[in-house]
């Protein structure tokens, strides 16, 4: 029983199948035990008139001869014996002449038919019709016999469904429903993309079993999709990976400078204006710079574009070693460079463009012939807190342009800013 109820626990499947067998044969056999009740009924009833018949035909003579003789008492004596017997709900017994000579009934049966039966005297060969009897058959018999066999007929029956039923479920779920079971609880866990688990080990194809047929099928056909899912899941993060390398190797194209290798124009206003920013934040000043290679174009009208190309890599190599980490050096025009310096002062500023000047001047430029220099001119300012990096980088082109006008080769900056300049 206890296994019973764990698998009707386990599948709702097999319950309201059960169910439904229950329900169906119980009515199915409700109406069958009702037909083979009837037809019992009949025959026990059929039983009755025979024995009915039986009986009065052993006593249909002196019966006869009882209404002949006009014997009343004998001829109601004989009704009453007869209708001890369980046969008769009524008798009356007619003379053809004077009607009728004794009626009894017995009130407590039902009547299922009326039958009759002539009563003859053969009188020395001679044939007359004395009268009649009408007979009411009594239902008694059958009804006592259905009575008592009812319920152990209807019992009987609802047992054998009801351990039919159960039987024909235990097949229907070692059959069907406990694969079908499986097959949802292994399907609501799967997922395709943790590690294969098989939804059974099975040992071979049973090729008359469906169940085992489908479940071999799910579970092979689960197999490729978790196959599937993690090499499309490598392939993925392999594909996001070399992306994520194109992408990092695209930014830091688009932001640098292709002759130089320095940051480029674009570069500068975002190192700028993040510098600008978090110096606002954090509180420190930020010194801006401009410097312009001197009489560059009749460098490249004398010594070719190619020349030019590589003192502008000359040039841009020794400015960067003149800067700290902080400081972000761009190209941003054609022999135009630009320096963000956070948090320099006025004699870091001063320093700084010396450096330059004389890194610049002291490279080698054999290339252009001996002794021959490459200068630069320098403007620079410093961002004050209430301005924006264009007013700023306005003022130290304007420096610049004043170095330029001023003969070249020299940096020039805001009056308060020349520390050097004004204490040497
Ligand atoms: P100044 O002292 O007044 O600055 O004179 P300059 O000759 O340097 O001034 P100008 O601006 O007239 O000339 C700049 C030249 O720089 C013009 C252009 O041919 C050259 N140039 C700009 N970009 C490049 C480049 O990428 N490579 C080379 N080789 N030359 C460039
Ligand atoms: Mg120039
Ligand atoms: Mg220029």
């Amino acid at each position: 029983m206890a296994f019973f109820s764990k698998w009707i626990e386990t599948s709702k499947l097999s319950l309201s199948i059960l169910y439904r067998i229950l329900m169906f044969s119980g009515l199915f056999t409700l109406v069958l035990t009702s037909v083979q009740l009837y037809i019992d009924y009949q025959k026990r009833l059929n039983q009755t008139l025979a024995d009915a018949e039986l009986v009065l035909e052993s006593t249909r003579n002196s019966l006869t001869r009882a209404v002949y003789e006009l014997n009343r008492e004998q001829t109601n004596d004989i009704v009453s014996g007869l209708m001890k017997l369980p046969y008769y709900d009524s008798i009356k017994v007619l003379d053809s002449e004077r009607g009728v000579v004794t009626y009894q009934e017995n009130q407590t049966r039902k009547i299922a038919r009326i039958e009759t039966l002539t009563l003859i005297f053969n009188f020395s060969g001679q044939e007359i019709i004395v009268g009649s009897i009408e007979y009411g058959i009594s239902t008694h018999q059958a009804d006592s016999a259905i009575a008592e066999n009812i319920y152990i007929v209807l019992l009987s029956q609802f047992i054998k469904t009801f351990f039919a039923s159960l039987f024909i479920m235990y097949i229907i779920h070692r059959l069907v429903t406990r694969h079908i079971y499986d097959i949802a609880n292994w399907l609501n866990t799967f997922k395709p993309e943790d590690s294969f688990t098989p939804l059974e080990s099975l040992v071979a194809h049973d090729d008359k079993n469906e169940m085992l047929r489908l479940k071999a099928a799910i579970n092979s056909m689960g197999k490729k999709v978790h196959e599937q899912t993690t090499s499309l899941e490598s392939l993925v993060a392999k594909r996001t990976e070399a992306l994520i390398q194109a992408n990092t190797k695209l930014e830091a194209l688009a932001f640098t400078d292709s002759l130089t290798g320095i940051s480029n124009r674009a570069a500068f206003f975002n190192s700028a204006s993040e510098e600008l920013e978090r110096s606002r934040r954090l509180n420190y000043e930020v010194g801006l710079m401009m410097i312009d290679v001197d009489h560059f174009k009749a460098i490249n009208d004398n010594f070719g574009h190619d020349i030019g190309d590589e003192i502008l890599q000359i040039i841009a190599k020794s400015m960067q070693g003149c800067l700290r980490k902080q400081d972000t050096l761009a190209r941003i025009g054609g022999e135009e460079f630009s320096i963000i310096t956070p948090g320099a002062d006025k004699q870091g500023m001063h320093n700084l463009a010396d450096r330059l000047q004389q890194a610049i001047a002291n490279n080698d430029y054999s290339m252009l012939g001996k002794h021959k220099r490459v200068t630069v001119s320098i403007g620079y300012t410093k961002i004050s807190a209430d301005e924006t990096m264009k007013t700023a980088l306005k003022r130290a082109d304007q420096h610049l342009y004043t170095a330029k006008a001023n003969g070249r080769n020299q940096f020039v900056t805001d009056k308060e800013l020349v520390y050097k300049l004004v204490n040497s």
